[in-house]
């Protein structure tokens, strides 16, 4: 950015008239001065909100610019934004830098991704937001809709389950993978969610989410080699099951049974209590490679850290390059 531009965005009081302008010239003394002060024309006051400097086109600053391409980016086929998307909106408007904020609307694929969401014409959710490949810009577009308060507190770890699995069902048959991912969206991941709005979710929670997955995919791969259907599966089947495993985790089964049960996929089949707790060492593993460390429990959230004072978009900012 050019001195002359940096002036133009950092009005100030004049120190000859008072009045808040780009300070264009300088006093004998170095003071800055506005520019009618110095015989010289130029107006930088916006036509349309009345505010000094920042000039963008046309006569209006670029906060008025700013403002008009958020709605243009978030409103709906009626030229309205929606009620769910006034915070994100309101936000977006507020960045403290505005030809950034413009730059980022124009020419980032963050952007560009929202305004796919928004025009998919149904409410913005973290549900929507797993449909989509993981990638880090739906990574960022579920940060900054959580950070602007769009859509309910995130979990890292949570979030990161959606990608998780996909790399788990690429080896898998599409029949299994039908079943497992519908179990991890509408049933695991929208309870845990739920209980991560209310209280603090704890940090193994998204460890045993992938392993109550796990375990399912092992049941299936199971019938396959019996030759079994789903439709098929018997208490006595599931009790063999369980116990012919080399660890209790099988138990963990219950999960996926009590979904496939309300699905009417399964008969309601009975799953015992785990005798004993399992224990939980640090090095438990956990099917198909996927370690406990695969995806850090701890990872904090960037965007929910406690900042309530800040401008929600001034720490919104994209990977690299642009800004907001
Ligand atoms: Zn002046
Ligand atoms: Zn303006």
């Amino acid at each position: 950015m050019t001195c002359y531009n940096t002036v133009l965005r950092s009005p100030a009081k004049c120190s000859r008239c008072g009045t808040v302008q780009p300070l264009i010239a300088r006093d004998a003394d170095g003071t800055g001065v506005c520019g009618p002060c110095v015989g010289f024309a130029a107006d930088y006051t916006c036509r349309q909100c009345g505010r000094a400097g920042n000039p963008h086109s046309r006569g209006r600053c670029a906060f008025c610019v700013l403002a008009e391409r958020v709605n243009l980016l978030l409103a709906g086929a009626d030229g309205v934004v929606p009620e769910q998307l006034q915070p994100l909106a309101t936000a977006l408007a507020a960045a403290p830098a505005p030809f950034q904020a413009i730059q980022w609307i124009r020419e980032s694929p963050n952007s560009r991704l929202l305004a796919r969401l928004v025009t998919e014409d149904r409410p913005l959710s973290h549900e929507l937001l797993d449909e989509l490949p993981p990638s880090r810009n739906q990574r960022y577009i579920r940060q900054l809709l959580v950070h602007t308060g769009t859509l309910g507190a995130c979990n890292e770890g949570l979030e990161r389950i959606p990608g998780w699995l996909g790399h788990e069902l690429a080896d898998k048959p599409a029949a299994h993978a039908n079943l497992a991912r519908p179990f991890l969206h509408w049933f695991l991941l929208r309870r845990a969610r739920q209980r991560a709005a209310v209280r603090r979710y704890p940090a193994s929670a998204d460890r045993d989410l992938r392993r109550r997955v796990s375990v399912a995919l092992e049941l299936l791969a199971w019938l396959d080699q019996q030759q079994l259907a789903l439709a098929d599966l018997t208490q006595e089947h599931v009790d063999g099951w369980i116990t012919g495993g080399p660890s209790q985790r099988r138990y963990l089964i219950r999960y996926f049974l009590s979904w496939t049960a309300s699905r009417r996929l399964t008969r309601k089949l009975v799953v015992p209590s785990i005798p004993q707790q399992e224990p939980r060492p640090c090095s438990t593993r956990t099917t198909a490679g996927a370690s406990s460390s695969a995806v850090s429990p701890t990872t904090p959230c960037p965007w929910t850290s406690e900042q309530p004072a800040r401008s929600p978009c001034s720490s919104v900012r994209p990977q690299s390059g642009s800004a907001i």
